[in-house]
């Protein structure tokens, strides 16, 4: 297997980088600039560190790396701008970013590992074989690429790329550290939403770590056996002790909660699917105005097995929530034409 050859400098922690860099800077304020270079201003080689003498620059090149990705492809959509990211990491394998501009808001939606060990029926990058966890540098490198590519600040990160960030919870909570860090990234915590399919003590430690990002609960079903089917490493967590830990996640972090429902037509886009939903809320006492319902219309792949719900569905579906006096908006496909969309990252959208 390929490694990196040297360390890869945004892999260490900021509070770890003076006694990493202690043969080569002693001063504090050194320490400092150098975080500036990384983590505020991007800077993508060390040559463009210009506040920090010669030297020290060619010592930084000679014991670390600054960027591991090659062969960056990038796709942007017609239809909305989206711009799709295909990074190749250090051991030839592909993981994708995707860029989603709005008029006021500039957001990132990232990779956390190399395909998905959860295997999502409706999703290519459960189709896709796992490899490995993305390190820490990985998940901040893609950031760190597309600001460098759009020549703008990111005001946003989504957590809802290639792979499940609860099975990678270190680095990924080492990442929104340095995302909110006012020294490092400085985005702030509600701009940022960690989307899950739902690990019970994952949840309750990053309501105990008091990150204050927001929570997105993968639920996509109304009834345990209907979630095992389309979900099927889904570690036989029931959907009922998963929304108790939503809840104890909204208790302790004051933060924001969203259910992410994609509508499968003849399989969980019933009437009586949105009356169960709509139970199972009320019962866990999570029908309140921190939660809202996402109910994301299937992005079809090359996986046939099942099909987007029809219009009249998708709206019945949240009439029936809202007159339940749930919070409830239907997301809209970005980057459709690029295999951007939810749902649709993975390998087999090579070309
Ligand atoms: S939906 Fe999320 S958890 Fe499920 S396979 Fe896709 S990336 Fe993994």
């Amino acid at each position: 297997m390929k490694t990196i050859k040297k360390p890869f400098i945004l892999d260490v922690e900021t509070k770890q980088l003076p006694s990493i860099l202690k043969p080569l800077v002693t001063e504090e304020y050194r320490v400092n600039q150098i975080i500036e270079w990384l983590y505020l201003k991007k800077a993508s080689s060390f040559e463009q560190f210009t506040n920090i003498p010669k030297d020290i620059r060619g010592n930084l090149e000679s014991s670390f790396v600054l960027r591991t990705f090659s062969n960056v492809k990038k796709d942007e959509s017609i239809l909305d701008g989206t711009i799709r990211y295909t990074f190749k990491t250090y051991d030839s394998h592909y993981i994708y970013a995707v860029y989603l501009p709005s008029d006021n808001k500039k957001t990132v939606c990232i990779s956390t590992q190399i395909g998905c060990p959860i295997s999502c029926k409706f999703c290519l990058s459960g189709k896709t074989k796992f490899f490995r966890n993305l390190s820490r540098g990985e998940i901040l490198e893609q950031i760190m690429h597309i600001e460098n590519d759009i020549g703008g600040r990111i005001s946003g990160v989504l957590f809802m790329g290639m792979g499940e960030p609860m099975l990678n919870y270190q680095n990924v909570t080492s990442v929104i550290n340095t995302i909110i860090s006012k020294k490092e990234m400085n985005i702030g915590k509600r701009h940022i939403t960690v989307s899950s399919m739902g690990i019970i003590p994952a949840i309750k430690n990053l309501a105990n770590e008091m990150h204050g990002v927001r929570f997105a609960l993968s639920l996509h079903a109304t009834d345990d056996k209907q979630r095992k089917k389309i979900i099927p490493n889904n570690f036989d967590s029931k959907i009922s002790d998963l929304l108790q830990a939503c809840k104890y996640y909204l208790k302790k972090t004051n933060s924001k909660l969203t259910i992410e429902y994609v509508l499968l037509k003849d399989f969980n886009d019933t009437s009586s699917d949105a009356h169960r939903l709509a139970r199972l809320l009320k019962t866990a006492d999570l029908i309140q105005p921190s939660v809202q319902v996402n109910l994301i219309p299937y992005n079809e792949t090359k996986n046939k097995e099942y099909k987007n719900t029809t219009q009249i569905a998708l709206l019945t579906f949240k009439k029936i929530l809202k007159l339940n006096g749930i919070t409830v908006n239907i997301r809209e496909a970005k980057g459709l034409d690029i295999g951007a969309a939810c749902g649709q990252l993975g390998t087999n959208n090579l070309s």
